[in-house]
């Protein structure tokens, strides 16, 4: 089999689809309050369309495979698209990030068509707190969708936490904790720079070795065995006789893009290389003026190529990206 291997000898075998760049919440790390200007469903890729780049990135040793957005559960047929994505040879992982609203509704669903886990992005247990980072009053409705995506085996589920100086950063140890009571995964992420309403400001970014020291500051936490030699990007650790884990993810502050092995394709048809790089590889015209999947698979090694070193998020004359998470996916 062929493999994407790209021009630092990274082996690109990970890929991330945003679905919509449509959401049913409005984080202000995100987008403005009054939503985005939405991408013309005729320029959105179509399921059949993304399921060829599927099989054919499959075809060239891409293993695992993330669906996200925007919010991917609000696309109308979702479900019927995992299903058709779990039939393709050579995936060994389909998983899906959610911002938990509809996950109680989809999650067996989701897991008869094949999807394997979820990522549920959760930033406060305060439901005031919840609201006003989301403009949404979803709280108990999240956590439910946790519950149920655990109950259906949508396992591990991890609770993905942004980490913002004086805003959340008082509930660190409150979801640490969650890994003692159940089998979650809890990963806390720095806060990025990217083009929203607020506009990022460095002095918000608490680094995933501050957040580290203050947890075991509380109680002691123990390398997760073999926790490296997993895919993600994540430090891993569990407390003692933890049933769960928490782990951390350090973009801004170490970066991790020697090991970067991935790729992300936009809700538009766009390859991107690196999430805070605004370079893009236009797939959608390929898959709409009849080329072959042999011009198709060119196009991705041609993507790979360009793949930057690094991101160049901590140097003086970093531009933010033009588009916004929900555009790209995260
Ligand atoms: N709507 C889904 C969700 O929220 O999980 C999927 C798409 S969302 C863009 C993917 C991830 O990006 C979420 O976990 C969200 O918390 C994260 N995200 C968005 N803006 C961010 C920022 N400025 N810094 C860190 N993470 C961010
Ligand atoms: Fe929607 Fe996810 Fe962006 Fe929040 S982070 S606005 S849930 S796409």
């Amino acid at each position: 089999m062929k493999k994407l291997v790209d021009s630092y000898k990274r082996e690109i075998e990970y890929m991330r689809i945003s679905v919509t760049d449509r959401c049913n919440l409005r984080c202000v790390y995100c987008m403005p309050g009054e939503g985005i200007d939405l991408t013309a469903p005729a320029n959105i890729l179509r399921y059949e369309e993304l399921a060829r780049v599927v099989r054919i990135s499959a075809d060239n040793g891409i293993k695992r495979f993330r669906i996200t957005g925007g919010e991917p559960l609000v696309r109308k047929g979702i479900v019927g698209f995992i299903s058709d994505l779990s039939k393709i040879d050579g995936i060994e992982e389909l998983s899906l990030t959610t911002n938990g609203v509809l996950l109680s509704e989809y999650a067996l669903a989701l897991k008869e068509a094949g999807l394997n886990r979820v990522n549920v992005s959760l930033d406060s247990l305060n439901r005031e707190r919840f609201e006003k980072l989301t403009r949404g009053d979803k709280l108990d409705t999240v956590l439910e969708g946790l519950e149920t995506a655990l109950r259906v085996g949508l396992t591990p589920v991890k609770v993905n936490m942004v980490v913002i100086k004086g805003f959340n950063d008082d509930e660190i140890i409150d979801f640490a904790n969650i890994s003692k009571e159940k089998p979650y995964h809890i990963r806390f992420i720095e806060y990025m720079p990217f083009n929203t309403e607020e506009g990022w400001q460095k002095d918000k970014c608490i680094g995933a070795k501050e957040i580290q020291e203050r947890i075991v500051a509380a109680e002691e936490l123990f390398p997760v065995e073999g926790g490296k030699k997993s895919t993600g990007p994540a430090r891993r650790f569990r407390f003692k006789d933890a049933p769960g884990e928490v782990g951390f993810i350090s973009p801004v502050t170490e970066h991790f893009c020697g090991s970067c092995n991935r790729l992300r394709l936009t809700a538009d048809g766009k390859l991107r290389t690196c999430l805070f790089s605004d370079t893009e590889i236009n797939l959608r015209d390929a898959l709409r003026d009849g080329s072959s999947d042999t011009e198709i698979e060119k196009i991705l090694f041609q993507a790979v190529k360009v793949k930057p070193k690094r991101h160049k998020i901590n140097e003086e004359f970093f531009k933010k990206t033009s588009k916004t998470m929900s555009l790209i996916g995260g």
